[in-house]
């Protein structure tokens, strides 16, 4: 007799895990042992865009987590599932085979994987064999707490952050996780006959997901895997001092971190406020791929921020003119998208959320779109996004907005065909906040940008990237063009040094997009 904690892509971490805790606390209680189960689904991957990226990310947050259970003997399995559409009865044949009873696992809150739970569920009434336990772990504030009059989910930021916020103050403590993971020994001694699967590996590869040599070791070196290392992240943001050069390693660890001697004001999370817009220097946490993945979770987040907090009354300082109120707001921003997937489950089957802009007419210019992947637009800042993206596998924030609008916008390309190029690319790709990002980009969203206001991609420049190390970091062809000529190379220069003339005029194009977008359905 077995307990069975199910591990998905959003929960790669032992620690203030709701399913694995509870679990846990489950086997102990009952003296039986506890399995760990992570299935990859190379089909599903394929069918949501998951990056290579991402794959591999969680594979080496897999092998941490396989060590850390070990040492308290807990066994971890990963096995490999072709069909997606049979996983269910996959799952029900290894739940039979470690004689399982008890089932845990978090709630993803994508639609298909909603249906798969609801299956695996099924099938286990149907047999009778095994009970199901799926609880909510990704969202700070469970999704549909927070709710508005009518009792309908939010899809306007604001009213919804006004309504979150007390939850995390007056509440029960939403924070609370479950008791801590415990060691399975002596359940694990009594049930002998589990001792082989220790022996399992977790495999290097998923095939067709494979990094190439030199893209492997970048991401290795950016974005380090485990939770020591995620921790390690949280504790840079929150007690260290920017460093003073500016932007240009790669990264985010070796950055030269120094501690601060006022905590608050002069931590880097202490400048968020003022700098986070600024994408020439180390303004932001950069821990969105550990969020992701879970290797971190929201939680945890928050908990740190409260031990900063000057006001311990209040639990978290989420006022607007602090570092840390801010910081706090864009998890914030994390839970409204999750939120908005969970009660509005449209959004991820590609269509808008505002339906009256699904027959806004796009261009289908292959060589424009490629363009853009590659970072050969001819617009500077754009350009260095998306050389950004394909070197490191993430962006800063303001500039996924400024290369996001300018697709849809300027080129007037499907924003569909954006959010598929992000979750392939990057290693945080996360099909809410992607989605939510792409919808508010195209003005199709939940509390989107309005449709005529259109980001002039050269203004947006001069004030994220004021001193141009940005750009002439990653668009070495501008590498010593200095002064305002970096945002916006007249073309005689950019032809001289061998960078492309724009492809569009911004003012035709933002016209062009007012009119598309005014009848939708006129070309
Ligand atoms: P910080 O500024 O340090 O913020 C802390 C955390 O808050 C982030 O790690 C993230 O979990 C959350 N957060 C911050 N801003 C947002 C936001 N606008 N929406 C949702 N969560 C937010 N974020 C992803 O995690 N995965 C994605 O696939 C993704 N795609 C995006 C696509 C577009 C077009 C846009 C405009 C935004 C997208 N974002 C996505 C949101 C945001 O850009 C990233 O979360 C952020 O840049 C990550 O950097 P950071 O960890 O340094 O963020």
């Amino acid at each position: 007799e077995a307990v069975v904690y199910w591990m998905r892509m959003e929960d790669l971490r032992i620690h203030d895990n709701r399913a694995l805790s509870l679990a846990s606390a489950y086997a102990n209680a009952e003296g039986v042992p506890l399995l760990a189960l992570f299935v990859l689904s190379p089909q599903d991957y394929i069918a949501h865009d998951r990056s290579a990226r991402r794959i591999d990310f969680t594979l080496r947050n897999l092998a941490h987590i396989k060590e850390s259970l070990a040492k308290l003997q807990i066994p971890m399995v990963v096995i490999s599932h072709c069909h997606r559409g049979t996983l269910p009865e996959r799952i029900m044949t290894v739940l039979d085979g470690w004689n399982a009873k008890q089932l845990f696992a978090n709630i993803e809150y994508e639609v298909d994987e909603l249906r798969r739970d609801v299956r695996v569920c099924e099938l286990a009434c149907q047999r009778g064999t095994v009970k199901c336990t799926f609880v909510h772990d990704k969202c700070i504030i469970v999704p549909g707490t927070v709710k508005t009059k009518e009792d309908r989910g939010y899809s306007v930021y604001s009213p919804f952050l006004r309504a979150w916020l007390p939850h995390l103050t007056d509440q029960p403590d939403p924070l609370a996780c479950a008791p801590d993971l415990q060691s399975n020994s002596p359940a694990i001694r009594q049930h002998g006959v589990y001792g082989h699967l220790f022996d399992t590996d977790v495999p290097e590869h998923v095939e067709g997901f494979e990094l190439a040599k030199d893209d492997a070791e970048i991401m290795r070196t950016c974005w380090p895997a485990g939770e020591v290392a995620a921790e390690e992240m949280l504790r840079r943001w929150l007690h260290t001092k920017a460093r003073s050069s500016q932007f240009g390693a790669a990264d985010p660890l070796s950055d030269g971190a120094t501690e601060p001697k006022n905590q608050l004001k002069d931590s880097r999370v202490g400048k968020y406020n003022d700098a986070r817009d600024r994408v020439d220097a180390d303004t932001t946490s950069r821990l969105s791929p550990y969020l992701a993945a879970g290797v971190v979770s929201a939680r945890q987040c928050i908990r740190a921020t409260m031990n900063l907090s000057v006001n311990k009354n209040t639990r978290v300082d989420a006022s607007r003119e602090t570092g840390i109120g801010r910081w706090v707001q864009e998890l914030a921003w994390r839970d409204f998208y999750t939120h908005v997937l969970a009660l509005f489950p449209r959004v991820s089957m590609g269509r808008p959320f505002i339906e009256k802009f699904a027959n806004v007419s796009w261009e289908t210019n292959e060589d424009d779109l490629q363009a853009w992947k590659d970072g050969r637009t001819g617009v500077p800042i754009v350009d260095a996004g998306m050389r950004q993206v394909n070197k490191m596998g993430w962006m800063h924030n303001r500039v996924r907005m400024i290369t996001a609008m300018y697709l849809v916008k300027d080129l007037m390309i499907d924003w569909r065909l954006g959010e598929k190029y992000f979750m392939e690319t990057l290693i945080d790709g996360d099909l809410a906040s992607n989605n939510g990002g792409w919808q508010w980009s195209a003005s199709t969203g939940v509390d989107p940008v309005p449709y005529f206001r259109i980001f002039n991609p050269y203004t947006q420049s001069k004030k994220a990237d004021p001193t141009g190390d940005y750009i002439r970091y990653f668009v070495p062809e501008l590498s010593k063009v200095f002064g305002e000529d970096v945002h916006n190379p007249p073309a005689k220069l950019a032809q001289k040094l061998g960078y492309p003339l724009p492809l569009v005029q911004h003012q035709e194009a933002r016209q062009r997009a007012i009119r598309r977008y005014k009848n939708p359905g006129d070309v």
